[in-house]
């Protein structure tokens, strides 16, 4: 992969799809405008959320290609108009900023910041990375575009959540900023139940406190129970992330977790589905990390068929991970992949809409939402 400077792309079509596919790929140049976007850690670092037109959406501010993106904002009264090449967006793109939460604010009696605990993703997500460690974080062995060490050794958040200041701060989220609904992920402490068990004691203690609905996301755990484990204790959605359905890809960015087959995770789809039940289970799957687009899409047809959104994403160069310098996909391939997706979800009946919660729910880091009210003739 070369540097972020030489990819070739074609400007985006006049539609709101196209232009929020593009601008998930290049970013936005802030021109000195402040924004509290955030570096390092897991999910979409280096993002800033906006709601464009309405809608949450997490888009680079911090990275390599936001550095050189066309876009730019021009703040206003109201929110900031949206510049391409210094000229008016030919879309009507209005962004506003999502504002910081109040409860950033607070911190534990020991004097953890609420911030350093869960974070607002999208507009209404609260999300925590409950171990902010995994035994696959080793030069050789860390997922190749994973950002989740580098948070801890800069300071922003903490190893280990305890489950009593998760729900401290989701009382103060919900209360205080209007949480919708919450996400749960966790780096992989072990191969046995990889963060399962620990995740059923976070959503135990979030359950006193708040009924808003759960996403919980970890590796495939070795024993089906550890599914009926977390849904008894109030999860309502899981993410089991296979971030992507090429054999040649996974061996290379993931050295250590594609060890896991695919295989396996079909067969974890299928025992997630029949305890959480369709479109409450989602995977990742990650779209620039050179992968071949038939078998992805044949990789997404297959897990929706058994009830599993395939969460498609961009790859974000998050800056510090091994992708850094890496270049997103086209805007080109990620318009056809989302096509052809969006038409498989619309097939197979899964919607962005019908998940309860967790990545799928909130859509921020992906324009499937976007391509799936197309595709079933909403738009
Ligand atoms: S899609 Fe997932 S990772 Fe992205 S902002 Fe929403 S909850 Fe966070």
């Amino acid at each position: 992969m070369s540097g972020s400077k030489e990819v070739k792309h074609t400007p985006a079509q006049a539609s709101l799809e196209a232009l929020l596919v593009d601008l998930h790929n290049r970013g936005i140049r802030t021109n000195g405008v402040e924004l509290s976007g955030r570096r390092g850690g897991a999910g979409p670092t280096d993002d800033k959320a906006f709601l464009l037109n309405g809608q949450a959406v997490m888009l680079p501010t911090l990275n390599e290609p936001a550095k050189y993106s066309p876009y730019s904002l021009e703040k206003n009264d109201s929110g900031y108009a949206l510049k391409n090449e210094g000229m008016p967006s030919p879309v009507a793109a209005f962004l506003q900023e999502v504002k910081r939460p109040k409860f950033y604010d607070l911190q534990t009696e020991d004097g953890i910041p609420y911030n350093k605990i869960a974070v607002l993703h999208g507009a209404d997500v609260l999300a925590s990375t409950v171990i902010q460690s995994c035994i696959r974080w080793s030069p050789e062995n860390r997922c190749k575009f994973c950002a989740i060490g580098h948070s801890l050794e800069s300071g922003n958040t903490i190893a280990r959540k305890q489950p009593k200041q998760l729900a401290e701060v989701v009382q103060a989220a919900e209360q205080l900023d209007g949480i919708k609904h919450i996400t749960l992920t966790t780096g992989t402490p072990n191969e046995v139940d990889r963060g399962a068990l620990y995740l059923t004691e976070c959503v135990k203690e979030i359950r006193k406190v708040s009924e808003l609905p759960i996403q919980v996301q970890c590796e495939p755990p070795e024993d089906d129970r550890f599914y009926q484990m977390l849904k008894k204790a109030g999860a309502d959605t899981i993410g089991l992330h296979v971030e992507s359905f090429d054999e040649t890809v996974r061996k290379e960015m993931m050295p250590s977790k594609s060890s896991i087959s695919l295989e396996t995770y079909f067969q974890a789809f299928e025992k997630a589905v029949a305890v959480f039940g369709r479109n409450q289970v989602s995977t990742y799957v990650i779209i620039g990390l050179g992968e071949d687009m038939e078998t992805t899409v044949a990789g997404c047809a297959k897990a929706a068929k058994l009830g599993v959104y395939p969460f498609v994403v961009p790859l974000r160069p998050l800056s510090g991970t091994m992708l850094a310098d890496a270049n997103p996909p086209t805007s080109e391939v990620m318009n056809e992949m989302y096509q052809r997706v969006s038409q498989i979800l619309a097939q197979e009946k899964l919607s962005s809409a019908k998940s309860s919660a967790g990545c799928a729910k909130c859509g921020a880091c992906s324009a499937l939402p976007f391509f799936e009210k197309l595709a079933s003739g909403a738009n």
